[in-house]
């Protein structure tokens, strides 16, 4: 669990949670829309945008971000939708790491737009990247995006790596029947490069029809990979990682898996989230909370944000309720809350 080093008198635990959890990484996503249409997060239907008015502007992200920086958060991590779509994002993470105090600030991006803007964001202060890819077949790649690009996402990573980011993460989402059969060719891809690969279990979220049959259970990922390279080690994590990494003998980068349905991190969570439309959200699988873009629109002060943010952030569950119930309970599409 993480302590909040700010734990003074004078400063309010507001991130500190009824289980003692200190929330000192904040994700913010930029934007509801993106380019690609990926089944497990874009209802088919696509999803009803809000109007531009309804999203956080850069200056009330950048001003939401100070405070919770002021209260303790040390990373921010730019997600979406796909974030990279908004317009000049990269002006966005040059004020986000001139803040004092930001010692990672991330991306979780589809790829698509990355390769020539990672000269500029790698000045302006960015520090890790997440690249999502599902897949290394064009046919795949285009019925699991409904969209096409796979050749593109791969430059973007070896951009990423030719620019200095080693580690850099490839999140995978494994879907039965549809990508199983490329897990072996993904940690591969860990041997030869200093890339960090992700296995993830397919979650439920509103209009991504999942079923609890298509999500392989990370066990199962795990031993296949094992079969393959038996002298595969665990690499030691801090207690807030998401990810449960192995290094293949030898190889340059890591294999992972994101176990949040068959085995939960919760007890670790040190995450918060700020939607583009301004609202927060402690648990991927909560309620949204309260809206802090209404609240600085008010002219909300910091001590004012403390009083909204504090009960929320007391209010979050040990755990989520597990994968049954969750795939039963209402929430938005992943795509509107920002993975
Ligand atoms: N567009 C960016 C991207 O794809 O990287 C950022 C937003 S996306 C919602 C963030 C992450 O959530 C991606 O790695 C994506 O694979 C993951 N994700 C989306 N829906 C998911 C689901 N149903 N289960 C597991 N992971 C999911
Ligand atoms: Fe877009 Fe990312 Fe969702 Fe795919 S996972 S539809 S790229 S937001």
């Amino acid at each position: 669990m993480t302590e909040n080093p700010l734990d003074t008198n004078s400063t309010p635990p507001v991130l500190t949670d009824s289980f003692g959890r200190f929330h000192d990484y904040l994700r913010i996503s930029l934007t509801e829309r993106c380019n690609l249409r990926c089944v497990y997060c874009m209802p088919p239907e696509g999803v009803e945008l809000k109007p531009r008015s309804a999203m956080l502007t850069f200056e009330e992200i950048e001003r939401l971000a100070r405070f919770f920086v002021s209260r303790g958060v040390r990373k921010i991590r730019l997600t979406g939708g796909e974030p990279l779509v908004r317009k000049d994002a990269v002006s966005l993470v040059e004020s986000l790491g001139a803040i004092p105090g930001v010692e990672t600030l991330a991306i979780t991006t589809n790829g698509l737009l990355l390769k020539d803007r990672l000269p500029r964001l790698r000045e302006a202060g960015l520090t890790h990247i997440n690249i999502s890819l599902d897949t290394l077949r064009e046919d795949r790649f285009r019925t699991i995006t409904r969209r096409g690009g796979l050749r593109v996402v791969l430059d973007a990573i070896d951009a990423s790596l030719n620019l200095g980011y080693e580690g850099t993460k490839v999140n995978c989402v494994t879907l039965r029947g549809q990508n199983d059969d490329e897990i072996l060719d993904f940690a591969r891809m860990s041997i030869d490069r200093p890339l960090s690969i992700r296995f993830i279990e397919y979650m439920p979220f509103a209009g991504n029809g999942w079923d609890e049959s298509v999500m392989i259970p990370y066990q199962e990922m795990l031993d296949t990979v094992m079969a393959e390279w038996p002298g595969m080690v665990p690499v030691p994590a801090p207690p807030t990682a998401v990810s449960t990494d192995y290094r293949i003998p030898g190889a340059a980068g890591t294999v992972g898996f994101i176990s949040s349905m068959t085995d939960k991190f919760c007890s670790g969570c040190n995450r918060i989230r700020l939607n583009a439309d301004g609202s927060l959200r402690t648990c991927l699988f909560g309620k949204d909370g309260v809206s802090l873009r209404d609240a600085i629109r008010d002219g909300a002060t910091d001590e004012d944000l403390d009083a909204l943010i504090g009960p929320a952030v007391r209010s979050k569950k040990a755990a989520h309720d597990g994968m049954t119930a969750i795939a039963l309970q209402p929430n938005r599409p992943m795509i509107l809350i920002g993975g």
